[in-house]
């Protein structure tokens, strides 16, 4: 049996939904990428969504809208995506990684607060695996009076928001819930990814959903950065086909971050039936692997859901207890030669060249080290059958076993 990590649902309403998208003669951003907006904003509670050519460029517009730049901090867990990281530096800010929870892999509310300074600007939190942060502490904490008075704005909407801004990286998390709100209103700003491996995909993708206190105005914000991802023209595409017109303004030198009508075709079919169909096969499969790998006492489950949270099961990510980085590696090598693809999520940030070149050191980040080193993501996709979960877990016991019991021979 061959099994791949994980594959799009791509079937005919998928693909049908793109052919009529193309000869519409409309394939830019126009009226499915509207609809879409409208769509997910409906679905995450949010007020409203922009859609973008990719989650990073969610981040970074985020990043930039707030004024973030030299001399500012931007605390992220290290427990990460690199985009999550490397948006920070694209606008010349610091990011302070801190470390993760040692149960959930999620960023580590206290570690948080330990690192906050006069200097940041930003927290990033990082719904791993689709398990939303426990955003009401992350919440409180920027609205502490002694964090607050720390706080030293230097732009326009640091000033209006006047604390820290809580930036969601919800790439995993869409359908995700805490305290009875969807992913998309936790925070200030959440960022979904619909990249061709995330849980709604429209193959390349991501939207911003805003949901920003008084006295912001979400709708404006929305047409603000509408702008500020199509170049700084105050005119979009379709709004300049209309006879007459043709004339258009730049209003500040912005970027070209725009989704097509192509893409947001994708992106309806896949949220029509992502609640009702998707998640449920997604929910099935994760529950599946718990229950099958619970009688193994090396195998440490994920937290797939709680009193409080509920996750939209976009990774599961296994841990083995007790073994080193170079057992998980051959573990993976063993179940890899019997045709299952698994992968790890991730390699923290502090672990790459580029960050290790500019002085950051994994050493600092124990959990984030202790979790990476113990993971295996295993396969979870629409079209894998409870059979085929069940040889995933048959290889990876098997695979394991044979790595412990070569430690005691
Ligand atoms: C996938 C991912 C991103 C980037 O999403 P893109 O849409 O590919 O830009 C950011 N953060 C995390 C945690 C991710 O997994």
């Amino acid at each position: 049996m061959q099994i791949p990590f994980s594959p799009p649902r791509i079937d005919q309403k998928t693909i049908d939904a793109v052919v009529d998208t193309l000869k519409s003669g409309w394939i830019t951003t126009g009226p499915k990428t509207k609809l879409f907006e409208k769509q997910l904003a409906q679905y995450t509670g949010a007020p409203t969504v922009l859609c973008l050519n990719s989650a990073t460029a969610g981040l970074e517009l985020a990043l930039r809208w707030f004024g973030v730049g030299k001399g500012d901090e931007v605390i992220l867990p290290a427990y990460t995506y690199s985009a999550t990281a490397n948006v920070v530096l694209h606008c010349g800010a610091t990011p302070v990684f801190v470390d993760v929870n040692k149960d959930d892999f999620n960023i580590s509310i206290a570690e948080i607060a330990q690192y906050i300074s006069a200097k940041t600007k930003v927290i990033m939190a990082v719904d791993f695996a689709g398990l939303p942060c426990d955003y009401s502490n992350i919440n409180s904490l920027v609205n502490n009076d002694d964090v607050k008075s720390l706080f030293k704005p230097s732009s326009k909407n640091q000033k209006k928001l006047d604390r820290i801004l809580v930036l969601s990286d919800a790439a995993h998390s869409i359908g995700g819930t805490y305290k009875g709100k969807r992913v998309g209103a936790l925070a200030d700003i959440s960022v979904i990814s619909f990249h061709a491996v995330k849980n709604l995909t429209t193959a390349e993708g991501g939207a911003m959903c805003f949901n920003l206190p008084e006295p912001f105005d979400n709708q404006e914000i929305y047409q603000a950065l509408s702008v500020k991802a199509l170049h700084g023209q105050n005119k979009d595409a379709l709004a300049k086909t209309k006879p007459g017109s043709w004339k258009y303004d730049i209003i500040e030198p912005g970027y070209k971050y725009n989704m097509t009508d192509i893409a947001a075709a994708i992106g309806l079919v896949e949220l029509e039936r992502y609640d009702n169909d998707m998640l449920v096969k997604r929910k099935e499969i994760c529950e599946f692997y718990n229950k099958y790998l619970l009688e193994y006492s090396w195998a440490q489950l994920p937290i797939l859901e709680n009193d409080i949270k509920d996750s939209s099961y976009h990774l599961y990510a296994l841990r083995i207890r007790e073994i080193t980085e170079q057992q998980r590696d051959q573990i993976i090598a063993l179940i890899s030669e019997a045709g299952v693809a698994v992968n790890v999520h991730f390699i923290p940030v502090p672990m790459m060249s580029y960050y290790r070149s500019i002085g950051f050191d994994i050493a600092d980040y124990p959990f984030a080290y202790d979790n990476y080193s113990r993971e295996i993501s295993l396969p979870v996709y629409y079209d894998l059958s409870l059979e085929q979960a069940r040889y995933v877990c048959e290889t990876v016991t098997e695979a394991v076993e044979k790595v412990l019991n070569k430690v005691e021979a």
